[in-house]
């Protein structure tokens, strides 16, 4: 190789410099970003598959920052999952969630659940249940109309103490949906532990299904599995009229993605369900 030993490593120095200082500046970006209100959500809706109508919608948090635009969750969850600062920033979406619907509610729409995504460090957090006990209260949506999604790899760090905070939650009348399912690593033996309303098939499962003789292996096994197991089996990212008609011979339960809506504003929501009277 060319370059020397000491030069590869000044390069390196270099290069986490500038990442380390980036990193603190978004660190620092995504603090005063929650202060500012510089967060909202979008909500997709979840439609049950029998009925055809929206039974619950998915809570997907973006930030308008101001001098880079409207950034994903993909550019900085991560980063404030690192920081810790998913912890504030957790708070208020399930806090935001639970007071739209309620607001959905008050204005006599038809009552949905609201989906929210919890990371690891939220849940792990010795007072989350209280936490969230406090939220419902002080948003006035009653627990049943509360879904948390959590993922394989959350349930599977700490599966006694995952058990413990779920059934916590659960007696308050919160429902639980394990998330891109079929991409962790999460045992059988376990699931059927778990205090779990609702499977999510992945969306890397679907995108291809078309296609992929193994993805549509995959999701008729966990459609029979979530069955077997008394859970509701929906499938995300569904884009496409063969995608669905394969997830409705299959007996899946509820579908989500594209080919229904994308994640709207809250305004945008009230109307698809204004829409379905
Ligand atoms: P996720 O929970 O798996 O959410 C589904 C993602 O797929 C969303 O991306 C959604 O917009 C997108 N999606 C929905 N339907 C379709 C479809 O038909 N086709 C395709 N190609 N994509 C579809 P989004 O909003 O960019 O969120 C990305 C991820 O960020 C989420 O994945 C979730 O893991 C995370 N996230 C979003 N909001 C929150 C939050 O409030 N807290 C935490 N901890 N994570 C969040
Ligand atoms: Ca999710
Ligand atoms: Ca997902
Ligand atoms: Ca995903």
């Amino acid at each position: 190789a060319k370059n020397s030993g000491r030069d590869s490593f000044q390069f390196f120095t270099a290069e986490m410099n500038t990442k380390a200082h980036e990193r603190f500046a978004m660190q620092d970006a995504i603090r005063s970003g929650i202060a500012r209100s510089e967060f909202y959500l979008d909500y997709q809706p979840q439609v049950d598959l029998r009925s055809g109508r929206i039974f619950a919608a998915e809570a997907l948090v973006r930030w308008r920052h101001p001098v880079l635009g409207v950034l994903s969750p993909v550019q900085f969850i991560s980063l404030a999952e690192e920081t810790g600062l998913i912890v504030p920033l957790g708070d208020w979406v399930l806090n935001e969630a639970c007071r739209q619907n309620k607001a959905w509610q008050d204005a006599g729409l038809p009552h949905l659940s609201v989906s929210v995504n919890v990371s690891a460090l939220q849940f792990q957090e010795k007072d989350w249940p209280q936490r969230v006990r406090r939220i419902l209260k002080e948003s006035g949506l009653e627990a049943e109309y509360l879904e948390l999604e959590v993922t394989e790899s959350l349930l599977m760090r700490n599966v006694d103490q995952a058990i413990a905070t779920m059934k916590e939650l659960q007696e308050l009348g919160v429902h639980f949906a394990i998330d891109d399912f079929g991409t962790g690593y999460s045992s059988l033996s376990t699931l059927k532990c778990l205090p779990v309303t609702r499977l999510k098939i992945d969306q890397s499962f679907v995108r291809n299904l078309a296609h992929d003789e193994d993805d549509r292996s995959i999701i008729s096994a966990v459609i029979s599995l979530g069955q077997r197991l008394n859970m509701m089996v929906i499938a995300e990212g569904v884009e496409t009229e063969g995608q669905l008609a394969f997830l409705r011979a299959n007996g899946c339960d509820e579908a989500q993605g594209y080919h229904f809506s994308k994640p709207v504003d809250p305004g945008a929501m009230a109307d698809l369900l204004m829409l379905q009277g």
